[in-house]
C-alpha cells in the first residue's frame, strides 16, 4: 500500500498532492493546521483537535468546507489508507488561491489536505535523560495579535526561537509573553514541580492550550496531585523540583537543564515520570 494524502475530499499520491503557489496560506501563512497522534490505529482525542482546529480556523474567519463530523471521517478514512498504526497526522486548512494583495474575500476555495506520517521530536535517549532548553530572546505572540490559542500556519516566532534553541546547542526553547512570563516552548507547553504541587501557565498567558497539557492535568488530578495554573517566571523554572513539556508530538519529555542551571536532580523526576508512565498507559492501552 502507497502512501496516500486527502486533498480536498481525495485520497491522492503524495506526488499528486500539490498546493497552488498563488494560495495565500503559502503567500502569508494564511491557515490553520492540527497535529494528532494514532496510537494502536486509534486517533487519541480526535474531536478535541478536531474542534480546536474549526476553532483556530473561526478565529481567523476561515470557513471549512466540512462538518466536523466530515472531517473526522476524512482524518480516520486516511489514517487507514496509509496503513500506519502508530503515526501522527496533520491536517492542514489554507485560505486558498487568490490574487496577490492580502484580500482574503478574493480566494475562492479554501483547501483542505491530511498528512500521516512519523514523527520524532526529540532522540528517544532524551526521553530517558531529559532534555537541556534555553528560554528565547523572541517572545511569544502578543495575545491580541495572532492569539496564540489559533494554530496558526503562521509559526514564524516559533522557529526563530527554534533557531535561537540550536544555536545554543539545545534542541527547545522556553518563549516568553509580552509581560515577561513564561508561555511556552517552540511547539510544547511546559509544566514544573515544586514541592509536589505542578505549576503550569494559565491559557491567558498567552499559550496554545495543548491538549496533552489537558490531558496532564486530568492525570494529575486523578492521581491527587495539586495542579496550579499561575504565571510563571523564568526564575521559577530554575528553581523547580522538576520540568516537563507536553505536546501530541513531543509527548511528555522531561527538562533537565535551562539556560545551564541544572533542574532538581538533573535527572527526570519522580512526579514528571508518574505523568508521563499513565500518560503513556492511557495513550496505549
Ligand atoms: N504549544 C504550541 C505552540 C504547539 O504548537 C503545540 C502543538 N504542537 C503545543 C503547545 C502542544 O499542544 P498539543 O498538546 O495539543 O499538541
Amino acid at each position: 500500500m502507497g502512501r496516500k494524502v486527502w486533498l480536498n475530499g481525495r485520497l491522492v499520491s503524495p506526488e499528486e498532492a500539490k498546493i497552488s503557489v498563488f494560495d495565500h496560506a503559502l503567500l502569508y501563512g494564511d491557515g490553520v493546521f492540527e497535529g494528532i497522534r494514532s496510537y494502536g490505529g486509534r486517533l487519541f482525542r480526535l474531536e478535541e483537535h478536531v474542534r480546536r482546529l474549526f476553532d483556530s480556523a473561526n478565529g481567523i474567519r476561515l470557513a471549512i468546507p466540512l462538518t466536523p463530523e466530515e472531517m473526522g471521517k476524512a482524518i480516520t478514512e486516511t489514517l487507514e489508507a496509509n496503513g500506519l498504526k502508530d503515526a501522527y497526522v496533520r491536517v492542514v486548512v489554507t485560505r486558498g488561491v487568490g490574487t496577490l494583495g492580502l484580500d482574503p474575500n478574493r480566494c475562492k476555495d479554501s483547501a483542505v489536505f491530511i498528512i500521516v506520517d512519523k514523527i520524532t521530536l526529540y532522540p528517544p535517549e532524551l526521553y530517558e535523560n531529559g532534555l537541556e532548553v534555553i528560554t528565547a530572546a523572541t517572545m511569544r505572540n502578543h495575545p491580541n495579535a495572532v492569539n496564540p490559542r489559533i494554530k496558526s500556519l503562521n509559526y514564524l516566532n516559533n522557529i526563530l526561537a527554534k533557531i535561537e534553541a540550536i544555536d545554543a546547542g539545545t534542541l527547545e526553547a522556553v518563549m516568553l509573553n509580552h509581560q515577561g512570563f513564561v508561555a511556552e516552548c517552540t511547539g510544547d507547553n511546559v509544566f514544573i514541580v515544586r514541592d509536589d504541587r505542578l505549576f503550569t501557565p494559565p491559557i491567558a498567558a498567552g499559550i496554545l492550550k495543548g491538549i496533552t497539557r489537558d490531558e496532564i492535568i486530568a492525570i494529575a488530578a486523578e492521581l491527587g496531585i495539586e495542579v496550579r495554573e499561575e504565571n510563571l517566571t523564568r526564575y521559577d523554572l530554575y528553581v523547580a523540583d522538576e520540568c516537563f513539556l507536553t505536546g501530541t508530538a513531543a509527548e511528555v519529555v522531561s527538562v533537565v537543564r535551562i539556560d545551564k542551571r541544572t533542574i532538581g536532580s538533573g535527572k527526570p523526576g519522580p512526579v514528571s515520570r508518574r505523568l508521563a508512565d499513565e500518560f503513556h498507559r492511557r495513550t496505549r492501552q
